[in-house]
């Protein structure tokens, strides 16, 4: 089973509103949190700004890790009954 096809398994249901919320982030930020991003959510868009979608979160913690305070306003789990739901197997 491929990764794409993992994490198709998953269910997510989306919170109101966003559970992490960016600074302004420098261009070296920006390029860590393409990367290090395994659900590809922060992208640049047509301006070359880096933009984030909450949707689709896995709650993995690697943005967090690897920015910290320095880039992140907020970071917290979704309220009860939102966000990921693992599907294994
Ligand atoms: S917690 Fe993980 S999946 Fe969610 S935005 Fe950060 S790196 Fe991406």
């Amino acid at each position: 089973m491929s990764v794409n096809e993992s994490l198709a398994r998953n269910r997510y249901h989306p919170a109101a509103s966003s559970h992490i919320a960016l600074l302004d982030v420098d261009e070296q930020q920006q390029a860590l949190l393409e990367k290090i991003c395994p659900a590809g959510l922060f992208q640049r868009d047509a301006s070359h700004r880096l933009a984030f979608n909450y949707h689709g979160c896995l709650e993995c913690g690697c943005c967090r890790l690897i920015v910290g305070d320095s880039a992140l306003r907020e970071w917290r789990y979704p309220p009860s009954g939102c966000g990921i739901t693992l599907r294994f197997g």
